[in-house]
């Protein structure tokens, strides 16, 4: 799987993108950790989401 970029999963501007609920982006904010609701790995460029994580204990490996 390539983005528009021709980038693949363990090309440098290939990143987890960390999404937090307001509750939890409160929390990060407060210093307290907190996992993502989701993790989009993501290029940094483009924006192609190659996988979206929800799996709770997957999440937690993202603190
Ligand atoms: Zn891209």
């Amino acid at each position: 799987m390539k983005c528009e970029d021709g980038y693949t999963r363990g090309d440098p501007w290939v990143v987890p993108v960390r999404k937090y609920s307001f509750w939890g982006w409160l929390l990060m904010s407060s210093g307290i950790s907190h996992p993502p609701n989701q993790v989009n790995i993501e290029c940094d460029k483009c924006g192609f989401v190659f996988e979206t994580i929800s799996e709770r204990k997957e999440l937690l490996k993202y603190l």
